[in-house]
């Protein structure tokens, strides 16, 4: 089965104006870190819902892989402002954190706690009550506007996890001109995270006809970009390019679920500070080395027009700013952890081990 829900206008949101009307909606409650109010972001949402005579309430706290207790901040005001339509503006982190504060501020009792909310994101049980979620994605990369994963940490396992419920979101506006302002590091880092989602979708046990279709364009379509990524030369067509790559690949990996790469990228950003598409995008090219399925393997160097793995490796250590530097004893606290999640390993078509794991961390470092 292959189902996406969210509806996506591409283009400047005032084009869209009347789309930011919700009918039985009062109070809109936006959710988004610092940066959304430099690149005009936060003001054109805020005005096109406030046009269309919704009360607009504004938490732009969100932390860059966001914790429970953040998204649980956001949620108690979200409750108090009496929130009916949810929107999530920035990244990855404040995308994934509205679904959370949706689901919280729908669901809990008043003045629930931060344990409370653990317990709530990350039991099984349904969580009933739901209400409309929009995204303004301002990275190209997460694909977070159209899937329906949220990724929080939880300091109390020490590790990111993905929440077992999925919130989709209803509308996604992607405007090139809000990832303008992305200093390079940021562009470089999140586009190798779409890039990752497509190659992970396209290895992956649960890849179909329909994805991989998805896959092998995402892909085609990133190869346009490539050059203009590593000389910091992304212009409007680049900038439009990949968010539309970022959202294509975030309908792969919603019927895929990631692979290898990201689960092992976790304990990178947890402990290590690296930020999660340079964590993924590090660790993709061992990881291709690692699988079995060379036909594919081939095709998604043959799509990105490259010769061979250690060429993918070049290239993409040369637009991430990070190197992989681990100790014996990291790596191997790491491979454990990793390993000990077998639902995220069923993307590998293989059977994978501890040793495995370790074996793609050592050569990412080489
Ligand atoms: P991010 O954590 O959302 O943002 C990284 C940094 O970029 C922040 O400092 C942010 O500033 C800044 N920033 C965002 N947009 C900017 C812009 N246009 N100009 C200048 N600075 C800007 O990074 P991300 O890589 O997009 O998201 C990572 C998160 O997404 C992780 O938590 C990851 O687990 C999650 N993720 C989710 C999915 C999914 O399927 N749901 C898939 C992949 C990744 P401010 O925060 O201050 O605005
Ligand atoms: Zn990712």
């Amino acid at each position: 089965m292959f189902h996406i829900p969210t509806k996506i206008f591409t283009g400047e949101p005032k084009d869209f104006s009347g789309e930011f009307a919700c009918p039985g909606a009062r109070r809109a409650f936006i959710v988004t870190g610092k940066s959304s109010a430099a690149n005009g972001s936060l003001l054109d949402v805020k005005g096109l819902l406030e046009a269309n005579g919704t009360e607009v309430f504004v938490f732009d706290a969100t932390e860059e892989n966001p914790s429970v207790e953040n998204v649980a901040a956001a949620a108690r005001l979200a409750a108090e402002a009496r929130a009916e339509l949810f929107v999530g503006i920035g990244g990855g982190s404040p995308l994934d954190a509205v679904k959370a504060v949706m689901l919280l501020a729908a669901n809990a009792e008043k003045n629930f706690c931060d344990a409370d909310a653990v317990r709530m994101l990350y039991d099984p049980a349904p969580l009933c009550k739901r209400l409309p979620v929009w995204a303004v994605p301002t990275t190209a990369g997460t694909g977070s506007e159209t899937t329906p994963f949220a990724i929080l940490t939880l300091h109390g396992k020490q590790t990111k996890q993905s929440m077992p419920h999925l919130v989709c979101m209803e509308k996604a506006f992607l405007c090139e001109r809000y990832t303008a302002s992305m200093p390079r590091r940021i562009a470089s880092g999140t586009a190798a995270d779409a890039l990752a989602h497509l190659a992970e979708g396209y290895l992956s046990s649960r890849a179909g006809p329909l994805t991989d279709a998805m896959a092998e364009g995402g892909i085609a379509s990133f190869s346009q970009s490539m050059d203009a990524l590593a000389n910091n030369a992304l212009d409007a067509e680049h900038r439009s390019r990949l968010l539309s790559v970022s959202a294509l690949a975030g309908m792969v990996i919603t019927h895929t679920k990631t692979s290898l790469p990201h689960q092992m990228s976790y304990a990178l950003t947890y402990n290590k500070k690296i930020p999660h598409g340079e964590a993924c995008g590090l660790l993709l090219a061992e990881f291709m080395r690692f699988h079995a399925n060379k036909k594919r393997t081939g095709r998604i160097l043959n799509l990105l027009g490259l010769s061979d793995l250690d060429e993918l490796k070049k290239y993409l250590r040369g637009i991430l700013h990070t190197r992989l530097d681990l100790s014996r004893e990291e790596t191997a606290a790491y491979s454990a952890a990793a390993a000990a999640n077998p639902e995220r390993l069923r993307a590998h078509p293989y059977p994978v081990t501890e040793k495995d794991i370790a074996g793609i961390y050592e050569r990412s470092m080489s």
